[in-house]
């Protein structure tokens, strides 16, 4: 991922502003919402396209304990540029580079049989311990093992190879399918079964450091789901997790991206004008049109085509038309802005342009994708990156 450090005005055809400080102001709120726990920041998917490693420095400054990705190659980079402390990874699939992370203390979950032993030989060609977290299925019906006879051989099995110096059982956790939905009857069966699991496999004799099974959802509203540590993801970056559970000011969180573009061209067109592929706009009167460099292959998601706001001059407009590869294209209503006026498609709020869940519901998804998504293309320029701010 390209990084930037420049002052905002850079002139740029776009660029995704990241606020170090405000996530690291995220991270102390988080850590006051769950205040008997442990935090884990996840930056998987280069923290959620906020850039992994300038995320992960500010996040562990700012008293995050752990890190978490999803793949093994995401925590190893976070290892390589130098990342301490705790790191956990839990998206394995067969031949994965398991000595490798033996090696750069990285914990990984293991969900079955399979991980277990490929994790063990890993650790005899190491002569190292393995640090392993076994993940339960307590009814996402996604990762992890399923209660009964597999966790039972899965616990039994861990244990045999801890007796044999070949790992060390850190954590025991879980993952809530619907913990964005308060009162879910999910919730509470996943916690039933989660506590159950955990009940098991300390009887059995693992000590795990770490039980855990909060996201970011379950980490503002759910205190009864903390166990020994939480796992937020996009709360660290500011964005609220269900528009339905609350606003990011809510749960004293602020966005970390501002994501804006220096208009291409502005220019009038008289009415009855169509406008980008396929003409689904076609101008109602007389008009200017403002050209925003960014498109489908920055993340600007197509299904925001005619829906996704902007704000250019202290005013919102709306994509007209369809959103290109690499461009698109508003509706001035005869206002001419200067070439390199600045366009924001979403940032905090409060200068008054857009946000993220604003673009979420003008396409159909969640800010999660809308975040994730801003492409390698758009530099990332980071903001407040001292200790004190
Ligand atoms: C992505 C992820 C999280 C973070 O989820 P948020 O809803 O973004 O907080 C936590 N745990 C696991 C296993 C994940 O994959």
């Amino acid at each position: 991922m390209s990084e930037r450090t420049a002052p905002r005005t850079a002139p740029l055809r776009a660029r995704a502003e990241i606020d170090l400080a405000a996530l690291r102001a995220n991270v102390r709120a988080l850590r006051a919402h769950a205040p008997g726990a442990a935090l884990m920041a996840v930056v998987k998917s280069e923290a959620y396209g906020h850039g992994a490693v300038p995320c992960a420095r500010a996040a562990v400054a700012a008293g995050a304990d752990w890190l978490g990705t999803a793949t093994p190659e995401e925590a190893l980079a976070l290892r390589a540029a130098g990342l301490p402390g705790r790191i956990m990874c839990w998206l394995w699939t067969p031949g994965g580079p398991w000595r490798e992370a033996i090696e750069a203390d990285v914990d990984v979950s293991v969900s079955g049989m399979w991980a277990l032993r490929e994790v063990t030989a890993a650790a005899r060609r190491a002569d190292r311990p393995a640090r392993v977290q076994l993940k339960a299925d307590t009814g996402l019906g996604r990762g992890g093992c399923q209660p009964g006879e597999d966790w039972a051989e899965l616990v039994r099995e861990a244990l045999r190879a801890e007796a044999d110096g070949l790992l060390r059982v850190t954590g025991l956790w879980s993952h809530f399918a619907c913990a964005d939905e308060p009162g879910h009857p999910s919730i509470a069966a996943q916690l039933g079964s989660f506590r159950e699991m955990v009940a098991y496999a300390e009887e059995q004799g693992v000590r795990p450091e770490v039980r855990h099974i909060a996201n970011s959802p379950a980490t503002l509203t759910l205190p009864e789901s903390h166990f020994d540590l939480v796992r937020t993801g996009i709360a660290t970056y500011g964005i609220s997790p269900s528009p339905e559970l609350g606003t990011p000011a809510d749960f004293g969180l602020r966005p970390v991206m501002t994501l804006s573009a220096s208009l291409a061209l502005v220019k009038h067109v008289p009415g009855g004008h169509g406008v980008s592929y396929g003409h689904r706009y076609v101008t109602p009167g007389e008009t200017t049109l403002g050209l925003v460099p960014l498109g489908y292959a920055d993340g600007i998601p197509r299904h925001a085509s005619s829906a996704g706001p902007v704000l250019v001059e202290g005013k919102w407009r709306t994509i007209a038309g369809r959103v290109a590869m690499d461009q698109f294209v508003v509706d001035l209503g005869g206002d001419e802005p200067p070439p390199g006026a600045e366009a924001v498609l979403f940032g905090p709020g409060d200068r008054g342009e857009p946000t993220a869940e604003d673009w979420a519901q003008a396409a159909g998804t969640i800010a999660y994708e809308i975040v994730t998504r801003i492409g390698t293309r758009v530099p990332r320029v980071y903001v407040n990156d001292e200790e004190d701010g």
